[in-house]
């Protein structure tokens, strides 16, 4: 099952939003788009939706995530949660975050999470980071705080650059 995590920026942009499958909104951010338009809330009527609020696990994930990318100061606490609401839904189908904002991509891509964009233009340059451990030299595709194998600490790695339209 295809699942949706959108971000604020995705629904405050007012554009026509058309997801086929699940939709997952963080309450943080439901609370922003409450505050600014209600209305910009009628795209899930009849949707399959839920509201989560991310698991403490999976927001030290992105913080960690975050901070070795050099984008803690960019995320928002919004930000952080709808990284994080994406990863608590891993083990339930293929997530997609639907965001415009270049540090939540930035953040996803390292953390292995598919991102689209609503606009013509979004992150031009994607990086596909693989992680090699200092101890057992294992490379993982995605982010761990340390070496589920070993505990040694991941070192990111560049594996290639890609092109990508969105
Ligand atoms: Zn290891």
């Amino acid at each position: 099952m295809e699942i949706y995590v959108l971000d604020s920026s995705a629904i405050l942009s007012g554009k026509p939003i058309d997801l086929d499958g699940r939709i997952v909104i963080p309450e943080s951010v439901e609370r922003e788009v409450m505050k600014e338009d209600p209305k910009l809330f009628d795209f899930i009527q009849g949707k399959d939706v839920s509201m989560e609020h991310p698991s403490k696990e999976s927001l030290l994930l992105v913080k960690e995530a975050a901070e070795k990318l050099g984008e803690g100061r960019r995320l928002s606490r919004v930000d952080k949660e709808v990284l994080a609401v994406a990863l608590d839904n891993l083990e339930r189908g293929d997530v997609c975050i639907i965001t415009d904002d270049y540090s939540i991509q930035n953040v996803a891509s390292f953390l292995g999470l598919k991102f689209k964009g609503l606009s013509e233009k979004g992150i031009s340059e994607r990086f596909v980071w693989r992680f090699r451990c200092k101890g057992c030299k294992k490379v993982f595709k995605r982010f761990f705080p340390s070496c589920p194998i070993c505990g040694s600490e991941l070192k990111p790695i560049v594996k290639r650059k890609t092109k990508v339209r969105s």
